[in-house]
């Protein structure tokens, strides 16, 4: 896949992907069982409820996920028709469980070998890997959530899954900076001027720039925050400059704005969040 971030059929797809999420997430409600004593002792020793790269992601959600989202990608063509087929065609031997391990432990060298045997991109592996990923996590997320202190977290990781956020948000009421999770959709609270990633506070070197000739139309509440010092970049919508019946979901806001990604990679910034770590030549966010 070359260029399809800001196509309408990728947008498109994006929204029935969460559409699909949502009702994924009420079938399965409180279907997760995750025990109580490892969810005090991760309170008690201030860390994210969920170590990722050690989850084994049950094989029945994937599949029945995957159910949802391949129809989508066929009916959607933002990928390559012929990819789409190869990867149906081949679904049991891909495994979607050893996708998502791969994904999650960020092993993506061990796409490649799939990717050309079954002539399946490693950007669509990724981009279904992921949404798999999502899908489940947000599960997590909502069985776990209510055992962290959202207000009083204030790392720059997700308090549920440890993963680091892509966009985050100015709360119109307050002004409150909210970092939104890329994995599992879990949102809370940020020190106004410190980065998330290294927890650099020198405002310095903490910067941030829009894009100009957007700045008449509602993009002017899109932003790019940038750290000096670890070079990574987090997208800030301020949401006290959208109209007020705009309530923008992070999730969707997220994928709309690749646009500025691919503006702060050109400058030399990077993301470490797990979107990011696709393949150079494709950027998902
Ligand atoms: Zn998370
Ligand atoms: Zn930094």
């Amino acid at each position: 896949m070359t260029a399809p971030a800001e196509s309408k059929s990728y947008l498109d797809l994006c929204q029935k992907i969460a559409e699909v999420k949502s009702a994924f997430r009420t079938r399965h409600q409180g279907e997760i069982k995750f025990p109580d004593e490892e969810i005090q002792r991760r309170v008690k020793e201030n860390k994210p409820l969920l170590d990722i790269q050690k989850l084994k992601i049950e094989e029945k959600l994937t599949d029945e996920f995957s159910r949802d989202l391949l129809p989508l990608l066929e009916k959607h063509q933002v990928f390559n028709p012929e990819e789409i087929a190869n990867f149906l065609a081949n679904k049991e031997k891909i495994n979607l469980s050893k996708l998502t391990l791969s994904i999650l432990s960020k092993d993506l060298q061990s796409l490649k070998p799939l990717s050309t045997q079954y002539q399946v991109g490693t950007d669509f592996l990724l981009f279904v890997g992921l949404n798999l990923i999502q899908a489940v996590l947000e599960l997590y997320a909502d069985k776990l959530k209510q055992n962290v202190d959202k207000e009083n977290w204030l790392k720059g990781n997700c308090p549920v899954c440890g993963s680091y956020p892509a966009i985050e948000k100015l709360r119109r009421d307050d002004g409150k900076r909210i970092l939104h999770c890329s994995l599992c959709g879990t949102e809370w609270h940020f020190k106004r001027i410190m980065c998330p990633f290294c927890g650099n506070e020198d405002h310095n070197s903490l910067k941030y720039f829009f894009v100009e000739e957007d700045s008449p139309t509602e993009k002017a509440a899109f932003r790019v925050d940038v750290c000096d010092k670890c070079k990574n970049y987090i997208k800030t919508i301020d949401e006290r400059k959208l109209p007020e019946s705009e309530k923008p979901d992070l999730y969707i806001e997220n994928l709309k704005s690749i646009y500025l990604d691919v503006l702060a990679q050109k400058d030399g910034y990077k993301s470490p969040t797990y979107w990011m770590v696709a393949p150079s030549e494709v950027v998902f966010v």
